[in-house]
């Protein structure tokens, strides 16, 4: 069954790849494993994959967009070889205090992949490690699916037992959260 109408927004950092803070250099990035396979699975299930991720480092003077741009390569190297792909990546290089309408877990980087692609948010995923993808996520009406992988995913676990957030899906990896979301589709369709 094709689930063409599906998007899985992904962040990047803690969720596809180790966080070892700022990631600069394509050879710091380090995926984390089954990510490729996983990123394969939503693809050949028809699912649109965008990723959408927080480059404040840029903003910082860290790294450059073409540091990123480098990293993007690489990362989409890997997943094309891997038979996944990503239909786009988003990304905010800005400050917190930047005050910009990108920086998760403001919309915008979800918004332009809306306008620029032709992926639509009405039946969408969001997986994240952090609580500000939570929040995104119930912004847009997609659905949460919380990695644990980082230890930074604790908070959205103690935001969500406070009752300031809702998590769908609490997964221990990736390939969890992918398995679950495959299984999500399956019953709605
Ligand atoms: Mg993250
Ligand atoms: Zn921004």
């Amino acid at each position: 069954m094709m689930h063409n109408e599906v998007t899985v927004f992904v962040d990047r950092d803690g969720t596809l790849n180790q966080d070892p803070g700022y990631l600069s250099t394509p050879d710091g990035l380090v995926l984390y494993p089954g990510v490729v396979e996983s990123v394969a699975r939503l693809k050949r299930a028809g699912c649109s994959v965008v990723l959408v991720t927080n480059q404040s480092g840029i903003g910082r003077g860290y790294f450059t967009r073409a540091n990123l741009q480098a990293i993007h390569d690489k990362l989409e190297n890997i997943l094309a070889q891997g038979g996944g792909g990503l239909d786009g990546i988003f990304f905010c290089p800005h400050l917190p205090d930047d005050g910009c309408d990108c920086r998760k877990p403001k919309a915008g980087l979800i918004r332009q992949a809306v306008e620029t692609l032709s992926v639509s948010t009405v039946h969408s995923y969001m997986v994240g490690d952090k609580r500000s993808d939570m929040e995104l996520a119930g912004t847009v009406g997609a659905i949460g699916v919380l990695v644990t992988t980082s230890p930074v995913s604790q908070e959205a676990i103690h935001a969500q037992m406070r009752g300031e957030l809702h998590i769908e899906s609490v997964t221990s990896t990736f390939s969890e959260a992918v398995e679950w979301i495959l299984q999500d589709i399956s019953k709605v369709q």
